[in-house]
């Protein structure tokens, strides 16, 4: 579809727009455009993109923000383009606005421990930055090499230390805020306590670029923890292996990392990589790391003993970080493994309560038996997040169908057992048909209302998230 604005002359649009950032930060080039046309989820955008601006300011996001408001054109923010959910696709008509030029660490404060970053910081680079100073940014998403701390932000980013740490969201103290008319907010002091007026940074923290443009975070630090070690057990079934979980989480030893990969998967990852360190044949994996500064042996001897004692059938200790690092590779495999079975496979994020889990995890088998296609299930546990990947030939065009009803069976699932239909990667547009399962009109009303406020003309991320 060519890019149109309807009523305005093109021409004049893209040279103010040129005009409003720095010389080369702007092209409207379409191999260029089409480049940047589409994040990791892989979904073909709704129309093509007008234009695109790579700020290096706050000024210049400004200074398009408010060209684009007085003339009603959609911007989509973007950052490293890992999301899973098309929230960084292009839409028809829009300036594609890419922050991840914006890579500058103002500060890292060693008294207040915190860190100041323009949202373009590969999410690595500032826990490296942090890491020089012997402090510590905990949230740790998989994409965090190439993900952005904005685009972070913006999908309010889990991972694997979520269950000891919490999510983005904990960590972010204040932002910097474009918002849609141009004008430049802070939503709070960088204090780690502020209750005046309402918490404006959580309702931009995984608002997915839908209520203006994070031009600069503000995130606490943690004195550094110790080396990361761990406790890997095999089980003859996952309602074993979600016990032991359970049992782990219910005690004074805290897991910073606590994964489970099911029997499908296992498999899938020992025959993909048959060196990966997973015990061939379990019924399911658990790994539960510690990266406690003292008490780590204690940790480690509790972890391993509530295995043995729900039945665990291998227990092994990784007693150093590359011990720890090649298992969590092993676990990382769980997408590339769930593909080689039938040539693709639908990643699903859902998130439930973790008491609903052998349930859910016991519902998700039964749905692989009925439909006859692989679904393998890895874990954040500790969270009650769950990435059930359904496998399907590509070359059947059947079999993805019955992949896409159990892509939304298993939300639908989720949402029955007091859970959601998304605990990381977003709703962007991959998940929109799935909001009505979750949120009550009145809820969504809510939240369309509070848009109007924030973005009246309707110009930030238009048809994503609600
Ligand atoms: C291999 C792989 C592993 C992953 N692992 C995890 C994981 O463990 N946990 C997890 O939570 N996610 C994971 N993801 C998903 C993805 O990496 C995260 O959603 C990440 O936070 C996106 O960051 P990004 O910089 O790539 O943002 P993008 O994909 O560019 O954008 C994501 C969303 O944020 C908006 N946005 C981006 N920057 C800004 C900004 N400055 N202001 C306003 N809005 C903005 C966009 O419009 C879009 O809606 C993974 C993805 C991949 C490909």
């Amino acid at each position: 579809m060519a890019p149109t604005i309807v009523g305005q002359d093109l021409t004049v649009v893209l040279e103010a727009l040129q005009a409003a950032v720095a010389p080369g930060a702007f092209t409207a080039d379409p191999d260029a455009l089409a480049a940047r046309a589409v994040d990791a989820s892989f979904i073909p955008p709704d129309g093509d993109p007008i234009a695109l601006v790579a700020p290096r300011t706050t000024d210049e996001v400004s200074a398009v923000m408010r060209l684009a408001h007085s003339r009603g054109i959609p911007v989509v923010p973007q950052g490293g383009l890992t999301g899973l959910a098309g929230g960084a696709s292009a839409v028809a008509g829009a300036i594609l606005l890419d922050l991840s030029r914006m890579t500058t660490i103002s500060r890292i404060d060693t008294d207040d421990h915190v860190a100041v970053a323009q949202p373009g910081v590969i999410t690595e680079h500032l826990a490296n930055a942090a890491a020089e100073h012997g402090l510590f940014y905990p949230p740790d998403p998989a994409s965090w090499s190439t993900s952005t701390i904005g685009g972070n932000v913006a999908t309010n980013a889990g991972g694997m230390r979520c269950v000891k740490y919490g999510v983005t969201r904990d960590w972010v103290r204040t932002l910097q805020v474009v918002l849609a008319d141009g004008t430049v907010i802070h939503t709070r002091p960088g204090t780690v306590k502020a209750v005046a007026g309402l918490d404006l940074t959580s309702l931009f923290v995984g608002s997915e670029g839908t209520l203006g443009i994070v031009t600069e975070v503000t995130v606490a630090l943690l004195p550094a923890p110790g080396p990361s070690r761990g406790v890997s057990a095999g089980f003859p079934s996952v309602a074993t292996a979600l016990r032991a979980a359970n049992a782990i989480m219910a005690g004074p030893h805290r897991p910073s990392t606590l994964e489970l990969l099911d029997a499908v998967v296992v498999e899938a990852v020992c025959r993909l990589e048959p060196g990966a360190g997973l015990p061939a044949g379990a019924g399911a994996w658990l790994f539960a790391v510690t990266d406690a500064l003292v008490g780590a042996d204690d940790d480690l001897a509790e972890f391993a003993r509530v295995a043995r004692a729900h039945g665990a059938s291998s227990v092994e200790v990784a007693d150093d970080e590359a011990d720890v690092a090649r298992l969590l590779a092993a676990r990382r495999l769980l997408n590339p493994a769930m593909r080689e079975y039938r040539g693709a496979s639908l990643n699903e994020d859902v998130c439930v309560p973790r008491s609903q889990l052998p349930a859910v995890l016991a519902a998700i088998e039964e749905l692989s038996r009925e439909i006859g296609l692989p679904i393998g299930t890895g874990g954040h546990v500790g969270d009650g997040n769950l990435h059930p990947v359904v496998a399907y030939d590509p070359a059947r065009p059947e079999e993805l169908a019955v992949a896409r009803t159990a892509h939304h069976r298993i939300m639908a699932l989720a949402v029955e057992h007091g859970g959601t239909v998304s605990g990381e990667h977003g709703i962007g547009t991959e998940k929109l048909g799935a909001l009505p399962m979750e949120l009550t009109p009145r809820v969504r009303d809510l939240q369309v209302a509070l848009k109007g406020v924030l973005d009246p003309k309707g110009i930030c991320n238009p048809g994503k998230k609600l």
